[in-house]
């Protein structure tokens, strides 16, 4: 809402403090300002610090009113890695450092909250609102069939199917996930499964959360129906108010436009952007380039690097690859010496940056494909723009989005615990090039509901509208 009504309910928003979370989360906050309530958003200092040195978020969120961003420590240095396996020591110091700052936090807060939307990887969030009396609703922002399957955790190893039974296991059919039992595979689980000792503390702490959700009243989903139907209605066998309000940054977009604000460029960022790759994108022909992108997290040896710059050059196709400082583990004392015919080949037909508009570049008339690690995000991101997608999972989540866009929906390739420069160099020939056709008319065809469903009549609108005024009944 603009500046000028009154009395409408507070809401706190708390997202555990990665891209993929912040980004869609921050979403969520504008579509709540956008329909009157006050908003609360709560960033991790480190975070807070980028958003504001490399996005108009602050000038972006202003003009709402009962707007506000806080920030908590989340227990790190400051110079301390949060990328790839340092991510769950981020979540361990947080639980240990923000919690009692953030209780503090919530109990003196002016208007009083009548609602706190808590990330569901962030359990404590959960523990503090109950404790001070502040109903919560939790936000996943994984996809409903990874929600559904780290739920059903409990029941895999009672059923004896968990632990997997290495590596010769992984093709096995998992049979204890209801809405999944004919393709699900161990190789498809989330990545926390892949441990032989099932009291591991990343597993434990995933199942531990999700099952915390039946303590929340309500859970928000960045999915929508027509995608994920079958399995929402799975979770709504264990969950009431369960909202599927996706693909947000359509929904989003949708709004402002009806609401007749500006909506160019505007990012959430962690990372400077580099924008110059839209202007390489301008040069390329249509649907020609391959894009690759395995998000924020994702670290890959130096080994998987060449194999997939091998496989990338030698497919002859173009290629806007998304080369972050922080994507390959190191190696100390090792020259960078890159084999010729790779650097040649990119100077030929790719690019390398190290951050991009990707929502910007997913809609170029040039993008033809995204070789992705399966993030949610990108996932959504790529589906709304209609570009097929080859799966290159790297951890959580990622096993069983990729498995869904390959085998459920068809919406591109899995190529899951395969690094392999010939099978990267196939994988783009078929999708850029050979079966271009097939996957593209699905992806267009779901790209069509994903916008029918943020539109007014459309599921995603409805269940926002619902989430809506289920807040509002919580004021007073
Ligand atoms: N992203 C971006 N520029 C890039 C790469 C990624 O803006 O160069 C954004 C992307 O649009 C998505 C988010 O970063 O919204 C990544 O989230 P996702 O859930 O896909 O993966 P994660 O980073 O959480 O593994």
């Amino acid at each position: 809402m603009e500046k000028g009504s009154s009395n409408p309910p507070h809401v706190l928003i708390f997202p555990l403090p990665a891209q993929g979370h912040v980004n869609s989360m921050l979403k969520l906050a504008e579509l709540l300002c956008l329909s009157g309530l006050y908003v609360t958003f709560v960033n991790s200092e480190h975070n807070h610090e980028r958003l504001v040195r490399f996005t108009d978020l602050q000038v972006r969120f202003s003009k709402y009113q009962g707007f506000q961003f806080k920030t908590v420590p989340d227990g790190l240095p400051v110079e301390h890695q949060r990328t790839g396996n340092h991510f769950m020591e981020l979540v361990k110091t947080m639980k240990m450092v923000t919690m009692p700052i953030f209780k503090e936090m919530v109990q003196g807060m002016t208007p009083p909250l009548n609602c706190i939307i808590g990330d569901g990887g962030l359990e404590f969030v959960l523990d503090a609102a109950i404790e001070i009396g502040i109903p919560v609703i939790h936000f996943r922002t994984v996809s409903s069939c990874s929600f559904w399957s780290y739920f059903c955790i409990p029941d895999m190893i009672n059923a004896g199917e968990l632990p997997m039974k290495g590596s010769q296991d992984m093709d096995r059919i998992v049979t204890t996930v209801p809405g999944m039992q004919t393709f699900l595979r161990c190789r498809d689980l989330p990545s926390f499964c892949r441990v032989d000792d099932m009291s591991d503390l990343d597993l434990q702490l995933f199942t531990n959360c999700t099952r915390q959700t039946l303590r929340a009243r309500g859970l928000i989903l960045n999915t929508f129906e027509e995608l994920e139907g079958p399995i929402l209605s799975q979770i709504r066998r264990r969950f009431s108010n369960v909202y599927s309000i996706g693909p947000l940054h359509e929904h989003l977009r949708k709004k402002l436009i009806e609401q007749k604000h500006q909506t160019h460029q505007s990012s959430n960022s962690l990372r400077e952007v580099d924008r110059s790759c839209l202007s390489w994108l301008d040069k390329q022909p249509s649907k020609s380039v391959l894009y690759v992108s395995f998000g924020s997290q994702a670290v890959t040896t130096k080994e998987q690097f060449l194999e997939f710059w091998h496989g990338l050059v030698d497919s002859k196709k173009r290629f806007l690859w998304v080369m972050r400082a922080d994507s390959i583990a190191k190696r100390d004392g090792e020259a960078e010496n890159y084999p010729p015919e790779l650097v040649e080949g990119t100077k030929e037909r790719g690019l390398i940056v190290e951050w991009t508009p990707q929502e910007e570049v997913l809609a170029h008339e040039a993008v033809g494909g995204f070789l992705t690690h399966s993030g949610w995000n990108s996932t959504l991101e790529s589906i709304v723009a209609g570009v097929p997608m080859i799966c290159w999972p790297y951890f959580a989540d990622q096993q069983i989005n990729s498995r869904f866009v390959g085998e459920v929906w068809k919406l591109g390739l899995d190529m899951k615990d395969v690094c392999d420069r010939k099978v990267v160099e196939k994988m783009v020939n078929d999708l850029i090039e050979d079966n271009r056709e097939e996957f593209v008319r699905s992806v267009a065809k779901m790209a069509e509901l994903a916008r029918n469903s943020v539109s007014e009549g459309g599921s995603s609108n409805h269940n926002l509208n619902c989430l809506i005024e289920d807040i509002r009944l919580m004021v007073g």
